[in-house]
C-alpha cells in the first residue's frame, strides 16, 4: 500500500503499459488516457478510443480498471469515462479508399457460407460501433443484397457511385446493377475495371473497415485488389470436411501469393446445435479448421454451427437478426471480436504490405 496520498502521477505510472487497441501504441502518450484525477480514495479518468476498436472498448476499459485496482487496493472507486478518440483514416492506394482496414473474405470453393460470414463480420463490427462499408466483389454470384434484404439501383454518375445504405452501412454489389436472372459473364480486364470502379468511385464516406466479399476460389479479383490498394488482410472461410479444407489451404496459398496476409480462418457449418435440446452433433467432424489453421500459422477466428435461423434469416434478408439469436448470435459476435483483437495485436508489429505492381 502506498504510504503517501495517491497522486495523478502514481495513476499514470500504473497505466504506462496500456496500449491503444487500434495502433498498439501507448494510450497515455497519445493522450487517450486523460483527465486523471485522484480525490481521497476515488480515482477517475477519461479513456478515449477510436471507433475502429469499438469491439474492444469493454475489454480495454476492464483492463484499465483491473490494473488500477490491483496496483492500488486502497481505492474505493475507479471511475472510467469513455470518449471517442478521433484519428482520421488515410486514403488507401491509387483508388483512394478512405478506410483504416480493408479485409477480404474468401474461400476455396462456393457454398461454404463465405458471403454469410462477410455480411456477419460487417454487421457485427457495425453493431459494435465501427464505421463499416461492405463491397460485394463476388461479381459472378452476388448474394450480399439478398442476405441484407437490400434493394435499389445505385445512382451512378461519371466517377461517382452512390452506394445503397443498409442500416447506415454503405453497400455496393453487382447484384444492384444486373438483373438477378442474368448470368454474369466478365472478361478479366472487365473484372479489374469493375473492382477499380467499386473501390474508387463508391462514395464510402470515412470507414474504419471495408469488408470485401470475394468470389470463391479464383485469384483474379485478389490480384486486382492487391494491385489497387494495400489490404489489411484476408479471412478464409471453410467447412470442416477434409475436401473443403484442402480448398481452404489453396485459398490461403492464393492470398499469400498476391501478398495479402491471412488474418484468420473461420470454420462454418461446424456441428449442429439442436435448437430443442441444445445437444451438439458434429456432423462433419470438428476442429479440422483449427488444426489446419495452426499448421498454416494462421489465427483461428472461430466456428459457426449449422443453424436453421442463420439460413432462414439469410433467405429472408434479415441476417442482422442472426446476431441477436440466442443460439448462434454469440458464435457470430465472437468472430468480429476476435478479428478486431487480432488486428490490435498485429497493429504495432505488422505494417500493411505495399500494393503489388500492375503487370
Ligand atoms: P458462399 O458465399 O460460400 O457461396 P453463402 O454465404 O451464400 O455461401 O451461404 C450458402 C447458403 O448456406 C445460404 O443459404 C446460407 O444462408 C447458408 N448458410 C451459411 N452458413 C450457414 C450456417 N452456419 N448454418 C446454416 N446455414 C448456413
Amino acid at each position: 500500500m502506498a504510504e503517501h496520498p495517491l497522486t495523478r502521477e502514481d495513476i499514470e505510472k500504473a497505466l504506462a503499459d496500456v496500449k491503444d487497441p487500434e495502433t498498439g501504441r501507448g494510450a497515455l502518450q497519445q493522450q487517450q488516457i486523460r483527465d486523471v484525477q485522484v480525490t481521497g480514495d476515488v480515482a477517475s479518468l477519461t479513456l478515449a478510443m477510436t471507433t475502429h476498436s469499438a469491439p474492444l472498448w469493454d475489454d480495454t476499459q476492464k483492463a484499465v480498471e483491473a490494473t488500477l485496482r490491483k496496483a492500488f487496493p486502497q481505492l474505493s472507486t475507479v471511475k472510467v469515462t469513455r470518449a471517442v478518440h478521433q484519428r482520421p483514416a488515410q486514403q488507401l492506394g491509387e483508388v483512394g479508399v478512405p478506410a483504416k482496414s480493408v479485409i477480404a473474405v474468401g474461400s476455396g470453393k462456393g457454398g461454404v457460407g463465405k458471403s454469410t460470414i462477410a455480411t456477419i463480420l460487417a454487421l457485427g463490427l457495425k453493431r459494435a460501433g465501427c464505421r463499416v462499408g461492405l463491397m460485394d466483389a463476388d461479381v459472378y454470384g452476388p448474394s450480399i443484397p439478398h442476405l441484407l434484404g437490400a434493394q435499389g439501383s445505385p445512382n451512378i454518375q461519371p466517377n461517382r457511385i452512390e452506394p445503397i445504405m443498409v442500416n447506415g452501412m454503405p453497400v455496393i454489389s453487382m447484384g444492384f446493377l444486373v438483373p438477378r436472372d442474368q448470368p454474369a459473364v466478365w472478361r478479366g480486364p472487365m473484372l479489374h475495371q469493375i473492382i477499380t470502379q467499386f473501390l474508387r468511385d463508391t462514395q464510402w464516406g470515412e470507414l474504419d473497415y471495408l469488408i470485401i466479399d470475394m468470389p470463391p476460389g479464383t485469384g483474379d479479383v485478389a490480384l486486382s485488389l492487391s494491385q489497387l490498394l494495400p489490404l489489411t488482410g484476408a479471412v478464409v472461410v471453410c467447412t470442416p470436411q477434409d475436401v473443403a479444407l484442402l480448398d481452404a489451404v489453396k485459398a490461403v496459398a492464393m492470398f499469400r501469393k498476391v501478398n495479402i496476409p491471412v488474418l484468420g480462418m473461420v470454420e462454418n457449418m461446424s456441428g449442429f446445435v439442436c435448437p430443442d435440446c441444445q445437444k451438439r452433433y458434429d456432423i462433419f467432424g470438428r476442429g479440422g479448421a483449427q488444426r489446419e489453421a495452426e499448421q498454416l500459422q494462421v489465427p483461428f477466428l472461430g466456428e459457426v454451427p449449422i443453424n436453421i435461423h442463420l439460413r432462414e434469416h439469410g433467405d429472408a434478408g434479415t441476417t442482422l437478426l442472426s446476431l441477436e439469436d440466442p443460439v448462434v448470435g454469440p458464435y457470430l459476435e465472437k468472430i468480429s471480436w476476435r478479428l478486431a483483437k487480432q488486428l490490435a495485436e498485429s497493429a504495432a508489429t505488422d505494417p500493411p504490405k505495399p500494393p503489388l505492381p500492375v503487370l
